[in-house]
């Protein structure tokens, strides 16, 4: 490993650390970017993009990988939101046009080889947590370098000591079922115990979540998984019989870390690490990826000796804003748990 400091360290190698990392490196910078193997067996979830991830992956340079990254196209969101009946609306009319259903996992490793092919340093960051260092900045993993880009996703800051403010709890509990006949719709349905989204692959099989809070997940987690499905009929039909497996359980709630970035400290957070937003937006990974360019516009300012500064509170606020409106479409369940808390 080099001994002369990195320009930067990015902590996390998602979308928001690679498209920084890419950003970076085509600005001249040193990059390295730790990445720490996903949980879950390599599965990442998140897998459906609109219309408006096409220019950001243009931006970057990544049209060619992404060209060999599996995928579907995504011609509709069907919702029964607020009523029983499910409404159909067509992702053509966006102003990009339609977007895909991709391998998640294979969308990331192709903005990690595009970020390798760009001369960033890819570096194991397994159980590894940058350090302020007085001197030269931040090390990690046998890297020493100027400036830090916290881009280690929801709840989770690479640092100790920063505060993560939750403004929900949701979970997401997920299966990946094995071929189902299911169309090229991403499919929205609220229950009484939450909502649940389902989502082609491009492998033929199914994602299929319940987002809900921790107390209405009680173990067993898969019988309480097949209760929440027996309350959603458009649902059912496409998951078919219920797995007998538990589903893998993944943090889905809205926060943000506070602050989101220092000068004195040399550090900014992107992507899901400054804030993270209700899956029910489905834009959190271009979300990322713009916020991962502009942390590393920041960054490359701040090396020349301008301020490091980065304010993800107004667009925080917004998304809350927009996040309330959408639940209270929702009147249905007047005593719900779930539903009373975000009305
Ligand atoms: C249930 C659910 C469904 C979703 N569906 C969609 C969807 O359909 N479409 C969409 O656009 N978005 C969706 N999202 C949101 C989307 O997945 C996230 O917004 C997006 O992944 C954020 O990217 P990121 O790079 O900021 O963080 P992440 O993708 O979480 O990447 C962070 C990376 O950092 C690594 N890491 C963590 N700590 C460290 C460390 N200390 N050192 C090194 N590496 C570290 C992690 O292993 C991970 O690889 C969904 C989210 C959930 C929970």
């Amino acid at each position: 490993m080099a001994t002369s400091p990195f320009d930067a360290l990015i902590a996390g190698a998602g979308p928001a650390g690679c498209a920084a990392a890419i950003t970076l490196a085509r600005l001249g910078r040193r990059v390295a970017l730790l990445n720490r193997a996903p949980s879950h067996a390599g599965w990442r979830i998140g897998e459906t993009f609109g219309g408006e991830i096409r220019p950001l992956i243009e931006r970057l340079g990544a049209a060619a990988e992404f060209a060999s990254v599996p995928r579907l196209a995504f011609r509709a969101v069907r919702s029964a939101w607020g009523s029983a009946e499910a409404f159909e609306r067509p992702t053509m009319l966006h102003p990009y046009g339609e977007g895909w259903h991709v391998d998640r996992a294979a969308f990331d490793d192709a903005l990690k080889r595009v970020a390798g092919a760009a001369g960033v340093v890819l570096s194991p960051g397994d159980g590894t947590r940058p350090v302020r260092d007085a001197g030269s900045g931040w090390t990690a993993g046998g890297v020493v370098a100027r400036y830090l880009i916290d881009a280690s996703g929801r709840g989770g800051p690479a640092l100790p000591g920063r505060r993560w403010i939750q403004n929900d709890r949701m979970i997401a509990l997920a299966h990946r079922l094995p071929a189902r006949a299911a169309g090229g719709e991403l499919l929205i349905e609220a229950v009484e115990t939450g909502w649940w989204y389902s989502a082609p692959q491009p492998d033929g099989g199914l994602v299929a979540a319940w987002m809900t809070d921790p107390e209405l997940a009680r173990a067993p987690a898969y019988e309480r998984w097949r209760d929440a499905l027996a309350l959603a009929p458009h649902t059912s039909a496409r998951v078919g019989s219920p797995p007998d497996d538990p589903p893998c359980a993944f943090r889905a709630e809205t926060g943000r870390l506070e602050p989101s970035s220092s000068n004195e400290d040399r550090w900014v957070a992107c992507g899901d690490a400054a804030w993270a937003g209700d899956p029910l937006s489905g834009d959190g990974v271009a979300r990322a990826l713009r916020s991962g360019v502009a942390a590393a516009e920041a960054v490359h300012r701040a090396l020349d000796g301008g301020v490091l500064e980065m304010d993800a509170e107004p667009a925080y606020r917004t998304f809350l804003e927009r996040q309330a409106r959408f639940y209270a479409m929702e009147t249905r369940w007047p005593e719900s748990v779930f539903w009373s808390r975000r009305r």
